[in-house]
């Protein structure tokens, strides 16, 4: 009997339970096994930039980083995301004692909430979540509360988060908040009002905030990203996370990050060297060059999937779905029951079969089904041939 031994016992331990195979993982077997277009799990079709390539094969052949690097990270990559927080945002970080390198953001966002909670804590993240979330809640035995970002239809708003909502989520038992913005899979991007409100409630509640930043760089018009950090009362109480993955199009390679005041790192870091001790070597060592990168490339590369969101977006409303245009990441947002359809699930499972197109379902971002049941999410990251042809078979529907 799968999953069961002879004693009836489940094999998974009832935490992760619910769980089953994440969503990219399904969609992207899809694809391969259908032969469609993949617009659902969220990596380019193309890779970063040749210098940065070529960067990891000179750290390969030189030997840097082949053998265990330091386990927070190599000094030059802490030295370089320090560099990258100050330039940026003007946050300042000790690159010895709060920096961390992780094995993605994934990694980080699990010794993150390993570290920091214990069980029965409670965590709000907004709703819908990136699917690690929930499961990294559950391994530390906490538990989810989710305050649920409510689309507008109709105008350009997107997604919004209401405040009272979030305000009335937290209890004596909040430890902690589990931000993301920009927001995956809605595209949200908090603004500077709602994010002075969400420190104001954090250092009145007495709360530590983990935020995923990894779009950081991918915003669009009038959208601006600011970390939490920066706010009055919130360094102390923030760990940021970032990750090379979307910003330098190496999502293969896995090196994200953790910025934080000194204790908090020294927490993370508890956690993460028996996740992972260390992650891949030579790629840090490239990853330091990308980011020391000319501004020139960041707003590029932005550009470039502007432009990209646009004709996804316009090909999607003209196929006759509802489009929430996205400020933020490489994902759009769309909602169904336009098309007659009423279950995102079903809609994606047979796509595929219909027009040779895989997309994210984003009921399984819910802990609220019914909240998200005909959202589904598609993935801009792509040749710009690549969006003609998915538009064209979406417009077969
Ligand atoms: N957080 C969010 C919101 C994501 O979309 C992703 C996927 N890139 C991650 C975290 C994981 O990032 P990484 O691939 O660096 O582990
Ligand atoms: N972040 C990517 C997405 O949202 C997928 C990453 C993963 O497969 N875990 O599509």
């Amino acid at each position: 009997m799968a999953g069961m031994t002879s004693s009836a016992r489940p094999l998974l331990n009832r935490r992760l339970a619910e769980f089953g195979t994440t969503i990219f993982a399904e969609m992207s077997a899809l694809a391969v096994r259908t032969g469609s277009i993949n617009l659902g799990q969220g990596f380019p079709d193309t890779d970063g930039p040749e210098e940065i390539r070529e960067a990891a094969v000179r750290a390969l052949r030189d030997g840097r980083g082949n053998q265990y690097p330091p386990g927070p990270g190599v000094p030059e990559l802490r030295t370089a995301i320090a560099e990258h927080q100050r330039r940026r945002y003007g946050l300042s970080y000790d690159p010895d004692t709060e920096v961390l390198v992780t094995a993605g953001a994934t990694e980080a966002i699990a010794a993150a909430l390993l570290a920091l909670l214990e069980p029965g804590d409670e965590v709000i993240a907004l709703e819908p979540y990136y699917d690690s979330y929930a499961a990294c809640i559950a391994m530390a035995g906490a538990k989810r509360v989710p305050v649920t970002l409510r689309p507008h239809h109709g105008g350009d708003a997107g997604f919004r988060l209401d405040l009272d909502e979030l305000r009335d989520a937290v209890t004596p038992r909040t430890r902690l908040l589990l931000l993301n913005t920009p927001h995956n899979p809605t595209g949200t991007v908090l603004t500077r009002a709602e994010l002075a409100e969400i420190a104001r409630l954090a250092v009145e509640r007495d709360l530590l905030v983990v935020t995923d930043e990894v779009y950081e760089h991918l915003v669009y018009d009038d959208a601006e990203h600011i970390p939490l950090a920066t706010f009055p009362g919130m360094r102390e109480r923030t760990v940021g996370i970032s990750s090379s993955g979307k910003t330098f199009s190496f999502t293969g390679w896995k090196v994200g990050w953790v910025t934080a005041a000194a204790p908090l790192v020294t927490a993370v870091r508890s956690a993460k060297q028996f996740l992972t001790y260390v992650s891949a070597g030579p790629f840090q060592y490239a990853i330091a060059e990308a980011l020391a990168l000319p501004d020139s490339h960041f707003t590029g590369f932005r550009d470039d999937l502007r432009a990209k969101r646009d004709l996804l977006a316009s090909g999607l409303a003209d196929a006759g779905f509802e489009v929430f245009r996205p400020r933020g990441t490489y994902f759009i947002t769309t909602d169904i029951a336009r098309l007659g359809e009423k279950d995102g699930i079903a809609f994606c499972r047979a796509l595929p079969e219909r027009c040779g197109v895989v997309a994210i379902p984003n009921a399984v971002f819910y802990d609220d089904r019914e909240a998200g049941r005909t959202q589904v999410r598609f993935a801009f990251c792509k040749r710009t041939n690549v969006l003609d042809e998915a538009v064209s078979r979406l417009g077969s529907l």
